[in-house]
């Protein structure tokens, strides 16, 4: 059973950057339906598995790669989260980026931007490809599309919009802006 992790801190910790008003509808409802829903698809797998019965299984593997996905970038995203400024980059973390992106403000552009123009609903990650051995920023739709398999997430933001509408409206260039300075960066730093 997938458990959903509880937040490592008060829902008014992230203002007036995230407001606890969008903040507790994220994670009671919307974190909580993609961890019911992994478990309920797990226990219909389970069902398939005992009667043999695989006549749903399209639908099954969707469901657990949507709400698993789900589920793992919604904890994530949680996690790299935090107090207002309290956090910087490791000397370890910004000798990748440099090596990786030329320097942070070019890494910090470039995600930016990948986040502005996500299509419809998804996410913005940095990750660590351990295949090219170096860290790249990407985009994803849904949770679940555009991967690149094997990649690590060090850092992601969700751009799906209930995660900013209540605070930024339409306005995602701000809400991005102002996230920025909510980043726990020690669990960036961990992660790498
Ligand atoms: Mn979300």
């Amino acid at each position: 059973m997938l458990k959903m992790i509880s937040l490592p801190y008060r829902y008014d910790a992230l203002e007036p950057y995230y407001d606890a008003q969008t903040l507790k509808i994220h994670y009671e409802i919307l974190y909580k339906g993609y961890v019911d829903n992994t478990n309920k698809t797990e226990e219909k797998l389970n069902l398939a598995r005992n009667t043999g019965d695989f006549s749903n299984i399209k639908c099954l593997e969707k469901d657990l790669s949507f709400y698993g996905s789900g589920a793992i970038l919604h904890k994530l995203f949680f996690e790299n989260m935090g107090k207002p400024k309290q956090t910087e980059p490791s000397e370890a973390l910004k000798w990748q980026i440099q090596k990786d992106f030329g320097n942070f403000e070019r890494m910090k552009a470039q995600f930016i931007e990948a986040a502005k123009s996500v299509e419809a609903s998804g996410w913005t990650l940095l990750v660590w490809v351990p295949e090219f051995n170096r860290l790249e920023v990407l985009q994803c739709e849904k949770h679940q599309n555009l991967t690149l398999w094997g990649c690590v997430p060090l850092l992601v933001i969700d751009m799906w919009e209930h995660s900013y509408f209540l605070q930024y409206k339409t306005n995602r260039a701000e809400y991005i802006d102002r996230w920025w300075n909510i980043i726990n960066w020690d669990v960036v730093n961990k992660r790498l």
